[in-house]
């Protein structure tokens, strides 16, 4: 089990479990004295019970957060803030929950306290994208980092299977790209590997043992170390392409890595033969793509983009976007390469088992913000 506390310049991690009993202290140690708790509906139950470990320092609930941060829950929140004279902001729960605290935080400059209930990794990036008038648009700044994250993996346990592989792979996926970005350093490639070791390891071991709380401490600690990845380096075609399926066509965050990410794996490993050479190493299979699909199917998750609500039809238009503009990626981004990744991402054709290439292909440099 691992159990520690971890500082940076910019912002301070406490990880264990039952941390949750500390995050009063935590929010002191920051200056909140009046906190606005933020969860999605779904989780107003958790967030009572923060409010109640918090007691005076909590000001009240805003329980409306919604995926891909639209900006009127942001408005609303920002009115019961300052209805409430909140000075601080506590976020219990996902990726979406997160977004809006860091919406919050960086409109007002109020602190930003994280509780994480997915593997998502928001948490400790300076990333926000918001909704407004149907189009998501990423920014980045310092002001958007949240001050402090308790990982408490208590709070994972009631994640849903289902949720838990497509999150787990989501995280997966941060520390994939980062091991062949054209920013990665040998720390961001040591923490890539340690993430994904983690996330492999809980993923098996729970689905042996559905009570395995060592297996989500894993998983929770994968993901901080997978978070740190995608906070520290440029993403690349992966990214783009399910940034393009979930904007533009409304497919979900998680699941839609899940599909994607084997593919974009493959598509790059011929420019990319290291990268994918420690990720097998790391994700304990035998060839990085073929195997984590596999890995995907054998825990249940999703490995076709149809089951996602995405149709073949559209398969023209995604790839005309995702090329585009698209991210710093090893292998050249080409508009029919991209047609043949999402037809096969479509209709969920098994990637064979190869080894991974042989002409590796020179890395595009200039990491942009919006890659991320
Ligand atoms: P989510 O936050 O939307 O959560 C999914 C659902 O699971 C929600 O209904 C939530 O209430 C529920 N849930 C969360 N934790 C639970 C738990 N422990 N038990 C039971 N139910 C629980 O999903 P997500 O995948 O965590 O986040 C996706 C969003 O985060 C997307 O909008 C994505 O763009 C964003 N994101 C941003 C960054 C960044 O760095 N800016 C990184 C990753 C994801």
């Amino acid at each position: 089990m691992h159990s520690f506390e971890h500082d940076t310049n910019a912002s301070r991690t406490v990880f264990g479990t039952g941390t949750l009993s500390r995050v009063g202290d935590e929010l002191r140690r920051m200056g909140g004295r009046r906190a606005l708790v933020l969860s999605t509906p779904g989780q107003r139950a958790l967030a009572m019970r923060v409010a109640g470990v918090l007691g005076d320092a909590c000001a009240g609930i805003f329980d409306g957060a919604a995926a891909h941060t639209p900006v009127e829950v942001t408005d609303a929140a920002l009115e019961r803030a300052q209805e409430l004279a909140a000075d601080s902001v506590v976020s219990v729960g996902g990726g979406s929950t997160t977004g809006l605290g860091k919406a919050l935080a960086a409109r007002t400059g109020l602190p930003h306290l994280v509780l994480p209930t997915t593997y998502a990794g928001s948490e400790v990036t300076s990333l926000l994208g918001e909704t407004a008038d149907g189009e998501k648009v990423t920014r980045t700044g310092p002001e958007i980092l949240p001050e402090v994250v308790v990982y408490d993996v208590a709070l994972t346990t009631t994640l849903p299977w289902p949720v838990t592989v497509t999150s787990a792979v989501n995280a997966m996926a941060h520390a994939v790209e980062a091991l062949y970005a054209a920013d990665r350093t040998a720390e961001t490639d040591r923490i890539a590997v340690e993430g994904l070791g983690a996330l492999a390891r809980g993923l098996r071991s729970l689905q042996r043992e559905p009570d395995d709380l060592g297996a989500r401490d894993d998983l929770l600690y994968g993901a901080w170390l997978a978070g740190r990845c995608l906070g520290a380096v440029g993403m690349g075609l992966h990214h783009k392409l399910c940034h393009t399926l979930g904007g533009s066509f409304g497919l979900p965050h998680a699941a839609t890595h899940t599909v994607v990410l084997p593919h974009a794996m493959a598509y790059n490993a011929p420019a990319a033969p290291e990268a994918m050479s420690t990720a097998s190493t790391a994700l304990g299979v035998d060839d990085a793509p073929a195997g984590l699909q596999a890995l995907v199917a054998r825990l249940g998750g999703p490995t076709d983009l149809r089951d996602l609500g995405f149709d073949l039809a559209d398969v023209p238009r995604a790839a005309a976007l995702a090329t585009a503009r698209p991210y710093p990626n090893p292998r050249p981004v080409d508009h029919d390469g991209i047609v043949e990744l999402l037809t096969h991402a479509t209709e969920g054709t098994t990637i064979r088992d190869g080894p991974s290439a042989t002409t590796p292909v020179p890395a595009v440099t200039h990491p942009s913000e919006e890659q991320r």
